[in-house]
């Protein structure tokens, strides 16, 4: 199968970038055709539409679900390259709708979309709402659920550039977990399929991401969706779409994800699957913290008059100015920095370090700086 070209066939050129919110994607939901069905099924705490989307005949029933946090849109773009995928009349397409039926909530948290953060408008984290059930975006979630009684969950999440594959020099492109059921983390049927499922998603990204895949901390919380609906016996998986060398805009992870969701779904389709792959799926690296943004190395900086060598480690925050993203660069570590790498890295040579303030760099202080008096250095980045 030639994942590349199915993904740049159903790719939705509509949607792009990090900041996706309830406008961009309902103009293309409300764009209906005849083999799916969408539905508004509740709404959010600032009462925006949450919809859910139906497509396929089959008897194996899959639920995913997008942006219970809000400011995780990469997942939702390849839900969506999906959704174009599962909709074309190409004999694959066929096979998967009449194998399985999907319902899908793109997006679970719109409030979230909107103002680009993690939790909800009430300032909750939905995934550690799974029994409390507070918000009206829990809810939702769980009626759909008991409502739809899917054989499979993907639980579709982001996760930030700081992690690594082990402590690899490589970003975990893609991350996945089979939740725990129970605190003992043990492994049971259910269990042991979303390992399956995983294990041959990971055969298939290597290809692609060599080194790049890594599996999420199974420690249990039963106020994770994940950990709740496994608990109650059906299959969960929650998939993280992380950083891709240079893709801050998640545009090339996105292309990952897609591989993931639609190689998953020819695995179930042509096998019966069973559980017998957990040592392959230990042998997936563990998700690490290993990397910044930006690593600036051996840096002369003078404190009061005695001058140290150091090196120093820059983080964006996503901020939303007017509308708009933008990765602002703060200093976030100084210091020694063994074991750490930067997506980007400069070697300073020594070079003397000055601002417009007091000359020392500090943390949270937004990285606007310059090398040797010279070299000026705005947003983290070298101005040449
Ligand atoms: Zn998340």
């Amino acid at each position: 199968m030639n994942y590349e070209h199915i993904f740049n066939q159903s790719r939705e050129s509509k949607l792009s970038g990090r900041y996706i919110t309830l406008n961009d994607i309902e103009s293309i939901l409300l764009n209906n055709n005849l083999i799916s069905k969408l539905t508004k099924i509740g709404e959010s705490v600032l009462k925006k539409p949450i919809y859910k989307y139906e497509i396929g005949t089959g008897q194996i029933k899959i639920f995913m679900w997008s942006q219970m946090h809000g400011n995780e849109s990469t997942t939702t773009k390849a839900l969506f390259d999906l959704i174009n995928f599962l909709c074309t009349q190409s004999t694959n397409s066929i096979n998967i709708r009449n194998h399985f039926s999907f319902c899908f909530i793109p997006m679970l948290n719109p409030d979230g979309a909107l103002l680009y953060t993690r939790e909800n408008a009430n300032g909750v984290d939905l995934n550690r709402d799974a029994q409390n059930l507070s918000q009206p975006e829990s809810k939702i979630v769980r009626a759909i659920f008991n409502d739809f009684k899917p054989d499979f969950c993907y639980n579709l999440h982001d996760q930030r550039t700081i992690y690594s594959v082990g402590f690899s020099n490589k970003p975990a492109t893609v991350s996945f977990l089979a939740p725990s059921y129970n605190v003992d983390r043990d492994v049971n049927k259910t269990r042991g399929i979303a390992m399956n499922v995983i294990v041959s998603m990971n055969n298939v990204l290597q290809k692609f991401i060599p080194g790049q895949v890594a599996r999420f901390d199974d420690s249990f919380n039963i106020n994770c969706i994940g950990d709740t609906f496994q608990s109650l016996n059906v299959a969960t998986i929650l998939f993280e779409a992380g950083h891709f060398q240079n893709d801050y805009d998640r545009e090339i992870t996105r292309k990952f994800i897609f591989i993931a969701l639609v190689s998953s779904l020819y695995y179930i389709y042509e096998n019966d699957v069973v559980a017998d792959k957990y040592p392959f799926y230990l042998q997936i690296p563990q998700n690490k913290v290993a990397f910044y943004d930006i690593i600036y190395k051996n840096v002369k900086i003078n404190y009061d008059g005695i001058e140290i060598i150091t090196n120093f480690a820059i983080q964006y925050k996503e901020e939303l100015v007017e509308g708009k993203l933008i990765f602002k660069a703060y200093f976030s570590e100084i210091g020694n920095l063994e074991g750490f790498f930067g997506h980007f890295e400069y070697d300073a040579n020594y070079k003397l370090y000055s601002d417009n303030d007091k000359n020392i760099p500090e943390i949270e202080k937004p990285a606007n700086f310059y090398l040797d008096k010279h070299l000026n250095i705005v947003n983290g980045l070298v101005i040449e």
